[in-house]
């Protein structure tokens, strides 16, 4: 909807303008100003997208409260259109552009003519908007490109690294203990290496739309089972043997029917896992399912809790943004792309559930996965909306 603001200290001016307005421009808002003050303090609050600004006004005139909306930065980008109230010579009409003025219209105004202007105003400020809009865009997109190539040749540095320094160690003299651990160094960076080609490649498919889903018949207490086993291995490759990973099924598995893709479900259950592991010095991480219902529907809601460093509020929205982490630094502590959660929210949708967090800063994280229960293979579940629902509830 089109906002514009009317600054006219005559009532009897401001009810003509209104009317014409409301009858020439559909689906617009008008606003009253009786006075120069009461229309600069509206401009700023409302943010009208073309404001028409009577000359003659006792206190403060058109042009000095043109000069100071343009010369405001909330308000410098509104199109200011002057009215006067009888013919004016050039030298006021220099004077209002001089002020700012983008037009200058003197009464008596044909109707027509003033839509016209209006029309045009609106025309040129939803063009710099939607420019403006795009630079934004083009600025962000700028910006994660460099990100992007800067995490890029970190994180695939660090694998190839270890690759090319633990296969130059290997000689026929080297004795066959540490043949055997340099062997697991490489082939388990050449495993870091693979998943951030994978990564690359779901992130591709995810953006052009590519991505094929399964509706098959989860049996969700298997898949719990192989995300457990990962989590094992993670523990081993974290060095964190003494961290407890318990499970607590809130449900018989077969009282939940789920129709789902079985490996992106794991996918995602693994990626919330290895994160719990990694960010977790001591104390424990549990993974455990329940059902539940709202709104007349039921949903199956996985988590994963850890007892880890946790994630503050404000950077709650942040870790599911690709190539985003907490801590960006070079000399951070944690490996990582900072991509597995930006996948696996993206997957969540796309399954037609969602994933979301809840943490205390230095005490732990919980990840929510919902997805909706089907009656059988035909139903694809419910909508985002209802689960935005579901979400409120929980948390
Ligand atoms: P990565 O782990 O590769 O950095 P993710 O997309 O999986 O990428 O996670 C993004 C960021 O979210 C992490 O870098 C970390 O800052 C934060 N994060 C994710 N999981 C946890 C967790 N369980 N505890 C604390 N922080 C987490």
């Amino acid at each position: 909807m089109s906002k514009i603001l009317v600054i006219d200290d005559r009532h009897r001016n401001l009810t003509s303008v209104r009317a014409t307005l409301e009858d020439a421009i559909p689906d617009c808002l008008v606003i009253d100003a009786h006075s120069g003050k009461e229309g600069i303090e509206l401009a700023g609050q409302k943010q009208p997208d073309v404001i028409l600004l009577d000359v003659l006004m006792p206190e403060m005139d058109g042009y000095e409260v043109c000069k100071r909306l343009k010369t405001n930065d909330k308000t410098r980008h509104i199109h200011v259109i002057l009215i006067s109230a009888y013919e004016t010579g050039t030298k006021n009409k220099v004077k209002g552009f001089s002020a700012g003025a983008d037009a200058f219209l003197i009464r008596p105004i044909e109707k027509a003519e003033l839509a016209a202007q209006i029309t045009s105003m609106l025309r040129i400020s939803h063009t710099e908007q939607q420019l403006k809009e795009a630079l934004t865009k083009a600025e962000e997109a700028e910006r994660l490109k460099s990100a992007f190539l800067a995490t890029m040749s970190h994180e695939f540095r660090t694998p190839l690294n270890a690759i090319i320094g633990f296969s130059a160690l290997l000689n026929e003299e080297t004795p066959a203990i540490e043949m055997a651990a340099y062997g697991k160094t490489i082939h388990d960076n050449g495993h870091i290496l693979l998943k951030l080609v994978e990564d690359l490649f779901d992130i591709t498919l995810i953006e052009t739309g590519d991505i094929k889903l399964k509706h098959e018949a989860v049996n969700i207490h298997s898949i719990v089972n192989e995300a457990l086993e990962v989590a094992g291995q993670e523990k081993i490759m974290e060095r964190k043997k003494h961290l407890a990973v318990k499970f607590n099924p809130g449900h018989a598995a077969s009282e939940l029917p789920l129709y789902s893709d079985q490996s992106r479900l794991k996918q995602i259950l693994v990626n919330l896992i290895k994160n719990a592991v990694k960010f977790t010095a001591n104390g424990m991480v549990e993974i455990g399912y329940k059902k539940e219902a709202w709104t007349g529907k039921q949903y199956v809601t996985f988590y994963v809790k850890d007892t880890g460093i946790g994630i503050a509020r404000e950077h709650y929205d942040l870790i599911f943004e690709p190539f985003r982490q907490v801590d960006d630094t070079y000399s951070r502590p944690f490996q990582g792309a900072g991509v597995g959660l930006f996948i696996s929210k993206k997957l969540a949708a796309l399954l037609g559930g969602e994933l979301w967090v809840e943490s205390v800063p230095g005490n732990g994280s919980t990840f929510f996965l919902t997805l909706p229960l089907t009656s059988g293979p035909e139903s694809k579940g419910s909508s985002q909306e209802d689960l935005s629902y579901s979400r409120r509830k929980i948390s």
